[in-house]
């Protein structure tokens, strides 16, 4: 118990002193503590957590430059690998549907955390 106490201790003071670690903290999925990014399993309820993403994973901001510009065609879908939504994007191109889609959900990728994008597409 006095461990778990000691260790927030310096978790919180960690997160004062690095700003730019205090924006890129992430929450644990089971009870909602923040905890340390880097961290695999939670402090607070012992749960692991998904581990941070690792430096080969997909590009949140090119996941969202594909959909602005190319999100007509589904570009965006094939990156991610959802080739299955990519083919119904481009059947659909030239109703302009999927280039209207495109554009929220490059806004929607822009607006998601990193971690949020890489929790959901590797
Ligand atoms: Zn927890």
């Amino acid at each position: 118990m006095l461990y778990v106490i000691f260790y927030h201790l310096i978790v919180s003071v960690y997160w004062r002193e690095d700003t730019l670690e205090a924006q890129a903290k992430k929450f644990c999925s089971e009870c909602g503590e923040a905890i340390n990014p880097k961290a695999e399993i939670c402090p607070k309820c012992g749960v692991r957590v998904a581990p941070a993403p690792a430096n080969n994973s997909k590009s949140r901001d090119t996941a969202g430059l594909l959909a602005l510009f190319l999100g007509g065609l589904g570009a965006h879908k094939f990156y991610l690998g959802n080739t299955k939504m990519g083919i119904i994007y481009i059947l659909f191109c030239w109703t302009f549907i999927p280039a209207i889609i495109g554009f929220f959900e490059a806004i929607q990728f822009f607006r998601m955390p990193h971690d949020v994008f890489h929790a959901r597409y590797g």
